[in-house]
């Protein structure tokens, strides 16, 4: 096996150049999903990637079509049915440029400057995807990949991957695999590799508040009837006590508790409220009773109000009551949170505390559950050590405060795991203007993934 992995090593480390021009490339295709505009980008994104996979010799590489944008699917089996079959995720589509002015060069035109390669993508997640790329063209440049492989490249991760839950129950057999490595999701720090196991839910909801059947004036009618306005705020007020706990009834009964030694582990990583007050601009930090700011943000769940309106907002002054009230309210649910519950706590809530002199209505607007990977699972432990012998140290395991829908979709729909890495670091500017991605720990990278898929054909 060490041979191998130097082998593989040294190939990728004189072929950097090489790969550097192919993620070029790449990039130059404009894959942004959320714009139908570029509807023909993604699909050259798409044929672009299944060419590659051709190039590698991947077998019965196709490109599944969706209601808006295509997955490239392929798969190499050189390891035998006793080895474990890795399927390979990521996502080719990248978020708009915008604003333009203020990149210092072209989005779609890379230009590496001091071994730090500049375009839209090149972080999220292009130069990821390469990296796994890279790592298994240089093991095939002098023999057979130790593991089987799948890959799942979808175009419509940076819009909420709405064709994806339909498209994995139809290739449910095709897709079928031992757990997944999804490189999208990053180190904490250059210096820091990081693995992340833990990642937090959405539920998202609009609260209409109906009071009067029209806009009255406040002068005739103030004093009869119940604004709205108030009925809502009082409602949202009575949601989070001072403390920061939320009163929906059985909100945290489901809430998995954090064990002694998990909590330790993560309080490595936590910052002290100065930090967060740099960050964010606050006078001070608020948060629940009781925990560390690195728990508040990844292991316990939250409920924000994201925005609030009715009744006249314009230039002086009307003198309305109005007829409705609205609200946009989003929870981070964790393990074993669900959407369809906190839907129900929600409801009950609001059944038992609104005014009888109005009415409401809720709709649910987006609902992602939570998940966690298992901490000892096989691939996990072997993806942490060459971590470590690539970085020369023990990586950090993370709770993630944001949600990636596709880890949950694979643990519920084809019942796998993923291992969540990455080596995409903050300073990387994604979604921002001037995006871009380190070489150093683009090679590194290559290497890991190399000594990974050795390793996991042993199960390290
Ligand atoms: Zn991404």
């Amino acid at each position: 096996m060490e041979n191998n992995i130097l082998n593989a090593v040294s190939y990728s480390k004189k072929h950097k150049d090489d790969f550097v021009e192919s993620l070029k490339d790449f990039l130059r295709i404009q894959t942004i999903s959320s714009d139908s505009n570029f509807k023909n980008e993604l699909e050259k994104g798409a044929k672009w990637l299944s060419d590659y996979l051709q190039s590698l010799g991947a077998s019965d590489v196709q490109i599944l079509k969706t209601s808006r944008h295509p997955v490239v699917y392929g798969h190499i089996n050189q390891a035998g049915p006793e080895k474990p079959t890795v399927l390979i995720y990521g996502h080719y589509d990248v978020q708009p440029p915008d604003p333009i002015a203020e990149w210092e060069h072209d989005p779609f035109e890379p230009i590496v400057k001091k071994n730090v390669i500049y375009a839209r993508g090149s972080s999220d997640m292009k130069g990821q995807i390469m990296v796994a790329l890279a790592a298994i063209q240089s093991i095939l440049s002098f023999g057979p990949l130790p593991v089987n492989l799948k890959f799942f490249f979808e175009g419509e991760e940076e819009i909420g991957s709405p064709s994806i839950r339909p498209l994995l129950e139809k290739y449910k057999d095709l897709l079928n695999s031992d757990f997944v490595l999804n490189l999208d999701a990053g180190m904490i720090a250059k210096d820091r590799p990081t693995i992340v196991y833990g990642l937090r839910g959405l539920a998202y909801f609009e609260i209409t508040i109906i009071g009067p059947a029209h806009d009255l004036h406040s002068g005739m009618f103030g004093g009869v009837v119940f604004n709205p306005i108030h009925a809502l705020c009082k409602l949202i007020a009575g949601m989070k006590d001072g403390s920061g706990q939320i009163l929906l009834p059985g909100f945290y009964d489901d809430v998995m508790p954090l064990g002694e030694s998990e909590r330790v582990s993560l309080n490595e990583l936590d910052n002290p409220d100065s930090f967060y007050i740099e960050q964010t601009g606050a006078k001070e930090i608020f948060g629940e009773a009781g925990f560390s700011n690195v728990e508040r943000l990844g292991a316990r769940p939250t409920l924000d109000v994201n925005g609030i309106w009715g009744g006249y907002t314009g230039e002086g002054p009307k003198t309305v009551i109005p007829a409705k009230a609205f609200a946009k309210l989003s929870m981070r649910l964790v393990p074993h949170q669900t959407p369809g519950k906190v839907y129900e706590q929600l409801s009950q809530y609001l059944q038992d505390n609104a005014p009888q002199q109005i009415s409401w209505d809720l709709k649910q607007l987006a609902s992602d559950p939570a998940c966690i990977t298992e901490m000892d699972f096989y691939a996990t432990h072997c993806f942490s050590q060459s971590l470590e012998r690539i970085w020369g140290k023990k990586p950090v395991f993370k709770r993630e405060g944001g949600s990636i829908p596709i880890v949950s979709h694979f643990q519920t729909i084809l019942g796998i795991e993923s291992v969540l890495s990455g080596f995409s670091i903050p300073e990387d500017r994604v979604h921002s203007p001037n995006e871009h991605f380190n070489l150093d720990l683009f090679v590194l990278g290559i290497e890991t993934v190399i000594d990974f898929f050795y390793r996991v054909s042993l199960e390290c």
